[in-house]
Order: C-alpha cells, then sequence, then structure tokens
C-alpha cells in the first residue's frame, strides 16, 4: 500500500476522535469544557510524542544496548523499520567481516608478494610474502616510500620510466623476482612481486643436462664415425680391424649405458611414475648386489657383505639400481688389492646400508656436488672405468622417493664410506633372519 495513506489514514483518524470527542464535550458540557477537553487531548498527544522521541534519542545514543519500545501510533512502524535495518546493518557488517577475515587469509598464503601503496608510493599494506621477497615489514615500514625500502637501481628505473604495462624482472637479496605494478581505484597502485629463483634455476639445470647429455653422446659417437670413415676409406689388416671393432663396441656400451641411466633418471623424476612400495627381501637382493660387485671387479678386490637388518617395503628395481650404483664406484673407484664392506644394518631411526671401501676417496670440495648429474672429480678416470656421471644422481632420486638421505664420509687417499639411511616408516614388519657372506 502507499506509504503515504498508511502514515496520514491513521492519522487523520485519530485527530477526528480528537475532534469529535471534544465536540461531544462541548455539545454537553458547554464551551469552557470543550475547549478544555481539546486541550487536554492536544497536550496527551504532544507528550506521548515527546516521550517517544526522547525513547528515540537514547536508544540512538547506544543502539546495541537495548531494544526499542513496542511504540504507539505511526512509532510501531517506525521503530519496527528501524529495528529491521539495525539487523539488517549487524548482518551486513558480519558478513564484511568475515569476507575481510577470508580476504586476509588468502593474502597470507598468495605465494606471490602484494604491496598496496598510494600514489606517491608510500606503504600502505603487504602480505607476508612481499615481506620475504622484498624485506618489508608491515607495521615497521607502514607509511613510509617503497623506494627507500627497495633499494634497487633496476626498481627505481621501473618506476622513474612508469612503464607498468610490462613487468620487471629483478635480482633481489639474492632472489629472482619478476614484480608488476598495477595502479588502481586512481590514488593507489598494487605492486605485485612473483619468485622465479626456483624455476630459472631448474631451467638453468635442463639447459646444463641437456648440453652435458648431448656432449656425453657425441664423444662415442665421434670415436665409431671416425673409425666408420676410416674402414670405408681403406682397406685394413684383420688386426687393426679387429681393434677398431672392440673400440667401436667399447663406444656404443657407453653411449648404451647413458641412456639407461638417463632413462633411469627420468622415470625416477617423472610424476606419472609414483613409487608403489613392496615387500623387498634385503638379503637376496644384497646378494645379487655382491654377485654384480663381484663379477665387476673380475676379482680384484675383497668384497663382503654382513646383514643385521630387517626387509623394508619400497621399489625393489630402484633399490637394485641405487645399492647396485654405490658398489660399483666402490669397484670402479678402488684399485686393486683393495677391500669393499657392504653393511646392511638396524639403527635407532630406521635401517641404513653401508658401502665402505678403501678406495682413492675424495676431496671434501667436492663431496656435497657428487650427486648432480654428470659431476665427476675425475674425468677420465669416470670414463675409463665405463662411468656416465649419472650413478649418484640416480641414487639421490630413489632415495627422495624412498625419504631416505644419504651420507659420504671421505679423505682423498683413504677411502669412501657412502651411507644410505631409510627411515623407521619403511621398515618391514616381516623380518628376514640376519645373514653373512
Ligand atoms: P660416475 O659414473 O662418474 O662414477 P657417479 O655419479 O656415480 O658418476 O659418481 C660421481 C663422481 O663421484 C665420480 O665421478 C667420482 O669422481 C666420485 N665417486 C663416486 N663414488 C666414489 C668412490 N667410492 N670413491 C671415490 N670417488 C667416488
Amino acid at each position: 500500500m502507499n506509504p503515504k495513506v498508511v502514515f496520514w489514514v491513521p492519522v487523520g483518524i485519530r485527530l477526528a476522535f480528537l475532534l469529535g470527542g471534544a465536540g461531544l464535550v462541548w455539545w454537553w458540557f458547554g464551551v469552557e469544557a470543550g475547549v478544555a477537553a481539546a486541550f487536554a487531548g492536544v497536550l496527551a498527544a504532544v507528550f506521548i510524542q515527546l516521550k517517544y522521541l526522547y525513547q528515540l534519542s537514547e536508544w540512538l545514543e547506544k543502539p546495541e544496548s537495548g531494544r526499542l519500545p513496542d511504540g504507539w501510533g505511526e512509532w510501531t512502524d517506525i521503530f519496527a523499520r528501524l529495528y529491521r535495518l539495525r539487523r539488517d546493518d549487524e548482518k551486513n557488517q558480519a558478513e564484511l567481516t568475515e569476507w575481510l577475515a577470508r580476504f586476509r587469509q588468502a593474502m597470507h598464503l598468495l605465494p606471490d608478494g602484494v604491496v598496496i601503496m598510494d600514489d606517491v608510493l608510500f606503504l600502505e599494506w603487504c602480505n607476508p610474502a612481499a615481506e620475504e621477497h622484498l624485506g618489508l615489514q608491515q607495521a615497521r615500514d607502514k607509511g613510509m616510500r617503497v623506494t627507500n625500502l627497495v633499494r634497487s637501481p633496476d626498481f627505481m628505473d621501473y618506476l622513474i620510466l612508469g612503464r607498468y604495462d610490462q613487468p620487471l624482472t629483478l635480482n633481489f637479496r639474492g632472489r629472482k623476482l619478476v614484480a608488476h605494478i598495477i595502479p588502481f581505484e586512481n590514488r593507489r597502485q598494487i605492486l605485485v612481486t612473483h619468485d622465479i629463483t626456483e624455476t630459472q634455476r631448474a631451467e638453468m639445470m635442463r639447459r646444463d643436462f641437456i648440453a652435458n647429455a648431448s656432449h656425453e653422446l657425441r664423444t662415442p659417437l665421434t670415436v665409431i664415425a671416425g673409425f666408420l670413415e676410416i674402414a670405408a676409406s681403406m682397406e685394413l689388416d684383420p688386426e687393426t680391424r679387429a681393434a677398431h671393432l672392440k673400440l667401436m663396441t667399447e663406444q656404443s656400451h657407453r653411449m648404451q649405458h647413458l641412456i639407461e641411466d638417463m632413462l633411469t633418471l627420468s622415470r625416477l623424476e617423472s610424476v606419472d611414475h609414483p613409487m608403489r612400495p613392496e615387500h623387498v627381501n634385503i638379503p637376496a637382493l644384497l646378494e645379487q648386489v655382491l654377485h654384480e660387485g663381484r663379477a665387476l671387479s673380475g676379482g680384484k678386490h675383497d668384497i663382503s657383505l654382513e646383514v643385521h637388518g630387517g626387509d623394508v617395503m619400497g621399489n625393489m628395481d630402484e633399490l637394485h639400481s641405487a645399492f647396485g650404483n654405490l658398489v660399483s664406484n666402490a669397484v670402479r673407484y678402488t684399485p686393486a688389492g683393495g677391500a669393499i664392506r657392504l653393511r646392511w644394518e638396524d639403527t635407532p631411526t630406521g635401517v641404513q646400508f653401508q658401502v665402505q671401501d678403501t678406495g682413492i676417496g675424495i676431496s671434501p670440495e667436492h663431496i656435497s656436488r657428487l650427486t648432480e648429474r654428470f659431476y665427476r672429480v675425475d674425468k677420465s678416470r669416470s670414463r675409463e672405468t665405463q662411468g656416465t656421471g649419472l650413478g649418484l644422481a640416480i641414487v639421490k632420486h630413489v632415495l627422495l622417493r624412498h625419504s631416505g638421505k644419504l651420507n659420504i664420509s671421505s679423505e682423498a687417499g683413504q677411502g669412501s664410506t657412502f651411507t644410505v639411511s631409510l627411515p623407521k616408516s619403511l621398515v618391514s614388519t616381516n623380518v628376514e633372519p640376519a645373514q653373512a657372506a
């Protein structure tokens, strides 16, 4: 219904009642009584209005302190509407607070840095990622000029040129960041920072890997191509021909090893190839590794195995590859007559496999880099012994998939000890009896 009608009709009725009452009094008791009755009626109406006005002003002073009265006449409607407005307002406030909390939480979890600045680059707000990327502290730096906090000539140039349609790549505090300024709300600007240090490192590793792998494959291929050219251009006596064929076979084996190792690494790194743990019979596996080590050594080393630990849950082929690589290294980097001890034992934190040799050892500066792909202490020695430079990288990846760790302790000329530790969570409850070989 029309709000004007809703308001004025009851007011008109009440006024008509008042005047009608006063008229009746006039008719019965005379003019003075009628005027007095009308005056009393107006006074009562004014009193009621003042009372509700006072209650309204009290409530407006502290709306949260109490309920509004029900009111009388048009006040009933006014109070009801005010009450509804207040309730809606409270609901909106609660929703707004909830949204703000969610927004704050999202900003806290965001891996990208977000800095809100005013038009003259004074810091208003930033999230934890921005604090980490740019070394800011919201509480300390609020209200300071961002150019005084992010002291980088590249960043200054970016701001001076003001070409914000292009992001800026900058090196800052040991990180590589992509920074982007987005103007908004006329007088504010958002600075977004994205950390690409790891992506760049992975990209560099990928490039290095391709360059190294191509180089490793090109060398034997060049040798084979050279011999084939000789064979095609001249008649060779049977002895030279046999020698060339032998060398070509060696080089092709080298390429084969390299490709096999590269495929193993790529399988280990592939996310589409998750590790499915199975029960691994450790004594049987280590017997096989021992057998392969002895075959590679050709009787030139004294190789022994002790098994004092339980079986594990893991991937048999991957563990075979990791343990086999460690034993193969021990054989290849230990001069003839040396000793190699293999030990499998329980430890307070799980189980460990130790390969100890009396070989050439490793200087301390190389140890931390040994698991990098194609990293070799002595390139020619590695190649001479059919090394691909990927063995320890394979060990590292197998251990990553088994939550294990590799520890290397060595000294040049003093032999080496490679220790693989696997966590208790992988130890199988089905323990095989201890064996020694
Ligand atoms: P490679 O195929 O060259 O042996 P790895 O990744 O297996 O490659 O090993 C990397 C390097 O670590 C080797 O080139 C060698 O210099 C060093 N290394 C590994 N194992 C031993 C060891 N038992 N004794 C001495 N040096 C070792």
